[in-house]
C-alpha cells in the first residue's frame, strides 16, 4: 500500500471547481484523477489509502446492493459518519441510489452509552431511515437504536456482504435532495436540513472560487463527518475539486493534537486545513519549549488555514501564530469564514491570504445597551468573517424587519442558490427561520445570528439565542465568559454564561465554572473573584457556581452549549463543588 499522489498536477482533466449538476457527476470525475483520501491511525501513520476511483467503484457495488434491498428513491439511510473508507463509500452509494443518506454522531466522551443511543433514537425518528448502517466497534449501540425505531440496522462489513445485484441507477435531478445534514444542536436538539444537489453544488464550487482551491492543494482534517464543516468542507469539497486528503480520526486529534500539525508538515501540497478556534487553541496549549516545534514541524505550505463554526478569538488565533512561527506557519493564511447548516456550509469567506482582520467595538454598542457611565468602556475585538460566495445574498435586519446599514448590529439574514428550502419533516422549524421575501424572490433566511457589515464584510457579533437579557439591558455570553478566562488558571471552554432566575424571582447572570482546585476556602476565593469579574463586565451580582472538569456540555461538533448548560445546571444534573461554610 503506499500513499496516495503527494505530488500535485497529476489530474488528467481539465479542472471544473465543482461546476456539476449532481453529486453523482463529481464523483465519477474525481474517479478519473489520480487523487483520493488516506486514512491514518492514531499514530498519523498511513492506514488506509483509497483512490477515488475506489470510492467510485464500491459505492456503485453498495448503490445496487441498496437497491436490491428494495432502497428505493428519496428513503433516508442513517450512517454513523465515522472517518473511514466504509463511511464515505456508504455515502456515495447512497448519492448513486437517489436515497438520502444522513450522517449521524459517534458516540463522544460527554454523557453515556443510553444518552447515546437515546441521542441516535431522536435523530433516526426525526429523518426516519429504512436503514441504519454502523461501525462494528459501536454495533451493540447502533443495533438498540435502530431496533427501538423498528428501523433495519447492520454494520458494514455485514452490509458488504450482502448480494450486489444488476441495478438500474436512477438519473438524478438537481432539485433533488441530495443528503440530510444535521445543525449541531448548540441552541435546540440538532435539526435536519434537506440538502438539494444543486445547494450543495453551488456551495462547493462558490467556496473553491472564494478560497481559489485549485492545482497544488490537499486537505487535511480531524474534523467529524457528520458536522457540515468536515463533511462538506473536508469531503465532498475534495471530491468536487478533485484533490486528495489526508484524514485522522476526531478521537485521535483529542488524544494527539499535534499528530494535525505532524500530518501537515509531511503533505508536500499546499495545505488546506479547517478548525473551530478550540483545535487551534489546544495545539497552542500542547507547545513547551521542549517542543523542539522548529525541527518537528513544517508549516510553512499551510495555505488555507481555515477557521469557522463558532465565535473565532483573536486572542487564541494569536497564540497559535506565537507557538508555530518558528515552524514557518504564516498568520496571512488564517482563513475566517461563516456558515451554518441551513446554507449547506459555507456563506462568507474571506479573501485568502488577508488573514484575521478585526475591529475594535464597544461591548455595550454590541449588546444595544445604553452607554453605563459609571464604568470604563470595554471593547471586543470582532472578526471580519469575510465576503459572500458568489450569488449569496446578505442583509442585516433590525426587529422590525427594516435593512440596516454598515456597521449596524441586527440579524443575518441571506438568501441565496446554497440556502435551504426546509428543513426535513419540520414546518415549525422551517417557517420559523426560513422568511417570505419582500420582492417576491426567493425566501430569506434568519441565520439566527447577529452582526453587522462593513464595506461588504460581515462581522459576527454572536448568537440571538445566547443573549442575556436583564431588566431590559442586553450582555453577550462571550463577554462576560472571556472576561472570567482572563484570570489565572482558566482555558478557552472553562466558563459557560447564560442568566436564571433567582429566589427573589429576578433575573440575574449565571455562570458555571471549571474548577480545578481542591481546597473549599480556596475555591470560596475563586468564586468570589470570579463574581468580582462579572460584576465589572455587567454591573451586576452573578451567581457564580464552580463545576468539576469537563461536565459543561459541548456539542457533539465540539461547541458549547449554554442552552444545554442551562437545562442540566436547572435539573441538577450538573452539580456544583462544594465550598467552604
Ligand atoms: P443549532 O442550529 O442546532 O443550534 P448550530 O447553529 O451550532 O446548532 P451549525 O449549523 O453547525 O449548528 O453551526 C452554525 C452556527 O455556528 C452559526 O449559526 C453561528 O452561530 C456559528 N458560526 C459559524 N461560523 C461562525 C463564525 N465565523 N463566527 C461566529 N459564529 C459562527
Ligand atoms: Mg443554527
Amino acid at each position: 500500500m503506499s500513499e496516495l499522489d503527494y505530488t500535485p498536477n497529476d489530474c488528467p482533466l481539465p479542472r471544473r471547481r465543482a461546476d456539476f449538476d449532481t453529486f453523482d457527476e463529481a464523483i465519477d470525475y474525481a474517479a478519473r484523477s489520480a487523487k483520493g483520501m488516506n486514512f491514518h491511525d492514531a499514530r498519523g501513520q498511513l492506514e488506509r489509502a483509497y483512490p477515488y476511483a475506489q470510492l467510485r467503484e464500491d459505492a456503485l457495488g453498495h448503490a445496487a446492493r441498496l437497491i436490491g434491498m428494495g432502497v428505493g428513491r428519496g428513503d433516508r439511510v442513517a450512517l454513523i459518519a465515522e472517518t473511514s473508507a466504509e463511511f464515505c463509500a456508504a455515502f456515495a452509494a447512497c448519492v448513486y441510489a437517489g436515497a438520502w443518506p444522513v450522517p449521524l454522531p459517534l458516540p463522544t466522551t460527554f454523557g453515556g452509552k443510553d444518552s447515546y443511543i437515546e441521542q441516535l433514537g431522536v435523530q433516526l425518528s426525526s429523518s426516519d431511515p429504512v436503514l441504519l448502517l454502523y461501525p462494528a466497534e459501536i454495533g451493540d449501540m447502533a443495533a438498540a437504536a435502530a431496533a427501538n425505531q423498528g428501523c433495519r440496522g447492520m454494520d458494514w462489513d455485514e452490509f458488504a456482504a450482502l448480494d450486489a445485484p444488476e441495478a438500474e441507477l436512477p438519473a438524478l435531478d438537481p432539485d433533488d435532495i441530495c443528503y440530510l445534514q444535521y445543525s449541531s444542536g448548540s441552541t435546540r436538539f440538532p435539526t435536519g436540513v434537506a440538502v438539494t444537489h444543486r445547494a450543495l453544488l453551488h456551495n462547493l464550487s462558490g467556496h473553491s472560487r472564494s478560497m481559489n482551491i485549485g492545482e497544488g492543494d490537499r486537505g487535511v482534517s480531524w474534523l467529524p463527518l457528520y458536522h457540515d464543516m468536515g463533511l462538506v468542507g473536508c469531503f465532498l469539497s475534495m471530491i468536487g475539486n478533485q484533490v486528495s486528503v489526508d484524514y485522522i480520526r476526531t478521537e485521535h486529534f483529542a488524544r494527539r493534537p499535534l499528530a494535525w500539525l505532524d500530518l501537515i508538515t509531511r503533505n508536500p501540497g499546499n495545505s488546506m486545513s479547517y478548525s473551530p478556534t478550540f483545535g487551534y487553541d489546544i495545539c497552542a496549549r500542547r507547545i513547551s519549549s521542549q517542543s523542539h516545534v522548529a525541527e518537528r514541524f513544517d508549516l510553512s505550505r499551510w495555505r488555507l488555514a481555515g477557521n469557522g463554526a463558532d465565535m473565532i478569538r483573536p486572542d487564541v488565533m494569536q497564540c497559535f501564530v506565537n507557538a508555530f512561527a518558528e515552524a514557518g506557519f504564516k498568520a496571512s493564511a488564517f482563513t475566517p469564514s461563516y456558515g451554518l447548516a441551513e446554507a449547506t456550509l459555507a456563506v462568507t469567506v474571506m479573501p485568502p491570504g488577508e488573514g484575521i482582520q478585526v475591529e475594535l467595538v464597544e461591548e455595550e454598542r454590541l449588546s444595544g445597551s445604553p452607554r453605563d457611565l459609571s464604568r470604563p468602556a470595554r471593547y471586543r475585538a470582532i472578526v471580519n468573517c469575510g465576503k459572500p460566495l458568489p450569488e449569496m445574498e446578505l442583509e442585516i435586519r433590525g426587529e422590525n424587519g427594516a435593512v440596516k446599514g454598515d456597521h449596524q448590529i441586527g440579524k443575518v439574514w441571506c438568501r441565496g442558490p446554497s440556502v435551504m428550502h426546509s428543513y426535513f419533516r419540520n414546518e415549525e422549524a422551517t417557517r420559523d427561520c426560513l422568511v417570505p421575501a419582500e420582492d417576491g424572490g426567493e425566501a430569506w433566511l434568519d441565520t439566527g445570528d447577529m452582526g453587522y457589515m462593513s464595506k461588504g464584510y460581515l462581522y459576527i457579533v454572536g448568537r440571538a439565542k445566547d443573549m442575556i437579557i436583564i431588566n431590559g439591558k442586553n450582555h453577550w455570553p462571550q463577554d462576560i465568559e472571556w472576561a472570567v478566562e482572563q484570570l489565572p488558571g482558566f482555558n478557552h471552554g472553562d466558563i459557560a454564561a447564560f442568566s436564571v432566575e433567582t429566589e427573589s424571582g429576578e433575573e440575574a447572570p449565571a455562570v458555571l465554572v471549571h474548577c480545578r482546585v481542591s481546597d473549599p476556602e480556596e475555591r470560596v476565593r475563586l468564586r468570589d473573584q470570579i463574581a468580582d469579574k462579572v460584576r465589572s463586565v455587567t454591573g451586576m451580582n452573578c451567581v457564580v457556581e464552580l463545576v468539576p472538569p469537563r461536565t459543561l456540555p459541548r456539542t457533539s461538533s465540539g461547541k458549547l452549549s449554554r442552552a444545554k448548560a442551562k437545562k442540566l445546571y436547572l435539573s441538577g444534573e450538573i452539580a456544583p463543588l462544594d465550598l467552604a461554610a
